[in-house]
């Protein structure tokens, strides 16, 4: 049924994805400035993320499975490399 959607993001369909860096900060528009609110390291080399909903891709099981595979919310301490 939803055959063509598998290469897209489970969440909201949008077949585009953004990568990021080791780090990235998130930001929120606070009286005229940009503030830092949470910032995150990354262990792994990249992280994917949908361009449209911003939900975070878990590229493995991605690959593995064949179709785009929303990251599981709960960090591994284990992830590889
Ligand atoms: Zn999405």
């Amino acid at each position: 049924m939803k055959k063509a959607s598998k290469f897209k993001c489970p969440k909201c369909g949008f077949g585009f994805f953004v990568s990021e860096p080791n780090r990235y900060d998130i930001l929120e528009f606070i009286r005229g400035d940009f503030d830092v609110i949470n910032s995150e390291y990354i262990e792994a080399d990249f992280k994917i993320f949908c361009r449209d909903c911003g939900s975070e891709i878990d590229e493995n099981e991605s690959i593995k499975q064949g179709k785009i595979v929303l990251k599981h919310p709960v960090r591994k301490s284990g992830f590889f490399k």
